[in-house]
């Protein structure tokens, strides 16, 4: 006898949820002169320390 076993294979999708590294949006400087810059962090909220010691 021939037992035709068919096993069919599907194809499984694993989605991979894997975090992507957002890039942060650019943000106005906090500070008010009105520069634009991408900040490095999340929570950076002026263009560098001397905005921020100016804000
Ligand atoms: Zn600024």
């Amino acid at each position: 006898m021939e037992a035709e076993s068919e096993q069919k294979q599907g194809i499984i999708e694993l989605v991979e949820k894997t975090p992507l590294p957002r890039p942060v949006s650019p943000r106005d400087c906090e500070c008010g002169c009105g520069n634009r810059f991408q900040p490095n962090r999340r929570d950076q909220m002026y263009l560098n320390k001397q905005h921020a010691d100016y804000g």
